[in-house]
């Protein structure tokens, strides 16, 4: 059976997964332990063609989940290659272009107003600024600030702080430098975090757990087969909604993304019933724990499929060997 996987109408591209922290809710398992492996520019711009035309626009300027966004990993760490895709994007009329980041860079105003003007005047309508206490962990609250603070002059209304209400905690607080994990416990009851990616098995402790058969009877045929906010990373990987280490096919290829369930089995098994998938595992020797969700179950089985067997749609394989990082 062939399911045609949808054109996307909103997302981001992951420039690459090297980032300067490892947070512990990152979906995609980034870090600076990653080989470091940036995007080609001619597959940036094979996937950039192809989404022109698709990507529709968020209709107040810029939105979490509309338009398309530039990430990572952290992609002011290439400042270079963001410039080059936010220019390319640009030329191609491509809407609601925004990029996310850590603010690790804003190290003074001058520096900080000069970069963010340059990625203005090539195209860019806008920036995400992540604020929450596993960024404030590594990077000091005053870049932070002086982030917000330019951004604002230059982007007017379409910045976005992501969570708002940590920069009003940790403005309230007097935060300047950075917040140490501890401290910040308390603050996690207002944290908007997906139980996938890292956070089974950084904060799993913080939540209750669940034996497999809890999950028995879901499938993820609302996450993997959708048109609205799919990702694509620096391997051309098309990357299902937030789900990390998942590939449905090339990006360089939308038009002619299909799946072949008899070829891929463990999307074949996400589609059905998460007991599929826990019983493919069993079938490789996984061995059961307990889950605080069925992402959980999902991306610990896959961890082990992708270190024991050879499945396609296990990608990039390096993903399964940062989640404890
Ligand atoms: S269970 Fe797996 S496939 Fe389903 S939404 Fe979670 S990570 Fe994605």
């Amino acid at each position: 059976m062939q399911i045609q996987i949808p054109s996307p109408i909103s997302g981001g591209i992951l420039l690459s997964y090297k980032c300067t922290t490892s947070c512990k809710h990152c979906m995609y398992a980034c870090s600076r332990k990653w080989k470091g492996d940036w995007i080609k520019k001619d597959d940036l711009e094979r996937i950039l063609d192809q989404l022109a035309g698709k990507i529709e626009p968020c209709a107040w300027g810029i939105g979490i989940n509309y338009g398309l966004h530039f990430t990572g990993g952290e992609p002011f760490m290439n400042f270079r290659l963001l410039l080059k895709a936010v220019k390319i994007a640009s030329e191609l009329g491509i809407p609601s272009l925004f990029v996310e980041t850590n603010c690790f860079w804003c190290r003074n105003d001058e520096f900080t107003e000069r970069r963010l003007r340059e990625l203005k005047d090539s195209g860019l309508d806008g920036i995400l600024i992540s604020v929450n206490p596993f960024i404030a962990e590594n990077v000091p609250f005053e870049r932070t600030e002086r982030c917000i603070r330019l951004s604002r002059k230059i982007f007017g209304a379409n910045v976005i702080i992501y969570q708002e209400i940590f920069y009003h905690l940790f403005k309230k607080m007097g935060l300047k430098d950075t917040l140490s994990f501890e401290k910040a416990i308390p603050a996690l009851r207002y944290a908007e975090l997906l139980p996938m990616g890292r956070v089974p098995y950084k904060l799993g402790h913080l939540f209750r757990k669940y034996a497999a058969n809890a999950f028995f009877g879901q499938s993820c045929r609302n996450e993997l087969i959708r048109s609205w906010h799919i990702h694509i990373d620096n391997y051309c990987n098309f990357i299902p909604g937030y789900c990390g280490g998942i590939t449905l096919g090339d990006a360089r290829d939308l038009e002619s993304l299909k799946l072949d369930l008899e070829e891929r089995p463990i999307l074949k098994a996400l589609l059905t019933d998460l007991k599929q998938l826990f019983e493919l595992g069993k079938k490789f020797g996984y061995v059961e724990r307990d889950y605080i969700s069925k992402c959980h179950l999902c991306v610990d089985v896959r961890r082990h499929l992708a270190m024991n067997a050879d499945f396609d749609e296990l990608q990039p394989l390096e993903f399964y060997s940062h989640l404890d990082d």
